[in-house]
């Protein structure tokens, strides 16, 4: 039963539109639908932690599959009145008075005061053999989402960038075996505070490019060097895990196409927002991996959250002050 307290029926008009429902869209809709404001949640259903098994770290879920989370907090968010629909935000304009016009692909245009980006972000892994298909389950990204599962394990870190030396680093603390496969970096590139660290923690480097990485018996038991010497005539290590660094492609579509500024960082470039999530368009706010790289589920649940209650925030306050400069009551 929707119980919002909008007084004019605008048709395919909403209070607010959240485009993406993973954790940061579900949960602005929750405090939205909450709010009574009439709130439309369009979702494509590919959430990024998809090939995991298991959503660590959210206290209280601690290890619930991330599709059951998922579909609990689309439950908790038809109870108030949401409408949840399963298509795709295509386009999006924003009009002279400020509404946005958003196109989806199933060919219905929906209006919005407020338009909530929670789209998520894609990751894009290495074209190593063998190595996206065991994404999520023994080739992993965050020590943090996966860490304790593979704890005292024999870890590898393929670098795909600087950036890995500071993987390669943080891994040692869930494994003192650790290798480091150079594979996108040269020598050269590790500076001596690098290196100095690297030996620190005991951390192996190993150069050269990793060729493929090694399944046996449905698990990962290795990486295997491109032919050649680089690593003293071994091709083979044997492995039970490796962490890899994707590459993150934020998707910012509809936010580029409504003028959002962006910020550059060195994990794609992200929507400049306030503290709460506010872009540099008034009414279009982001949260979520659309909003930023380091965003754990319970982040991603906490920006939503906070945008979803600021948009009701700014609802109220432009109504009743609409109401004043009319000289009337935003309510009778
Ligand atoms: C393998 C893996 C394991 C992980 N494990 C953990 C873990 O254990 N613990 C943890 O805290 N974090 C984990 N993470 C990180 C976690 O996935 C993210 O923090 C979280 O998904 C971010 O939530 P989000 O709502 O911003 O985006 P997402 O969960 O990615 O949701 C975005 C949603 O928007 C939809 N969408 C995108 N574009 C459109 C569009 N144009 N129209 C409509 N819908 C659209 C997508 O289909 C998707 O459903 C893991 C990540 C990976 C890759």
């Amino acid at each position: 039963m929707t119980e919002n307290k909008s007084t004019e029926d605008k048709g395919e008009g909403y209070e607010a539109v959240v485009v993406g429902g993973g954790a940061a869209g579900l949960s602005a809709a929750l405090v939205l639908g909450r709010a009574r404001r009439r709130t439309l949640l369009v979702d494509a259903g590919e959430p990024r932690n998809t090939p995991a098994a298991h959503m660590q770290g959210f206290l209280s879920r601690d290890g619930m599959p991330p599709a059951e989370f998922l579909a609990v907090g689309r439950e908790e968010v038809a109870r108030y009145g949401v409408e949840l629909v399963r298509d795709r935000a295509v386009d999006a304009v924003r009009d002279a008075d400020g509404e946005f016009g958003v196109t989806l692909a199933g060919g219905r245009t929906v209006r919005a005061r407020h338009l909530v980006v929670a789209t998520g972000l894609k990751d894009e892994l290495p074209s190593v053999p063998g190595l996206a298909e065991r994404f999520g389950r023994d080739v992993l990204h965050c020590p943090y989402c996966h860490g304790w599962e593979v704890r005292d394990r024999a870890f590898g870190v393929l670098a795909t960038g600087p950036q890995s030396v500071h993987q390669a680093l943080m891994v040692t603390q869930w494994s003192e075996d650790v290798t480091f496969f150079l594979h996108e970096l040269t020598e050269a590139e590790l500076s001596d505070d690098d290196r100095r660290r690297l030996a620190a923690a005991g951390v192996r480097v190993v150069p050269g490019r990793v060729a493929e990485v090694v399944v046996e018996a449905g698990r990962l038991t290795g990486v295997r060097l491109a032919g050649g010497a680089p690593s003293g005539g071994v091709t083979a290590h044997a492995r039970e895990v490796l962490f890899v660094a994707p590459r993150a492609v934020p998707r910012t579509g509809l936010l580029r196409r409504l003028g959002a500024g962006l910020r550059e960082t060195p994990f794609g470039a992200y929507p400049v927002i306030d503290e709460r999530g506010l872009t540099t368009v008034p009414g279009l706010w982001a949260a979520g991996n659309a909003s930023g790289f380091a965003e754990q589920v319970i982040n991603a649940a906490s920006r939503g959250y906070r945008a979803g209650a600021a948009i009701n925030g700014e609802l109220l306050f432009a109504d009743l002050d609409a109401a004043v400069a009319a000289g009337g009551a935003a309510r009778v």
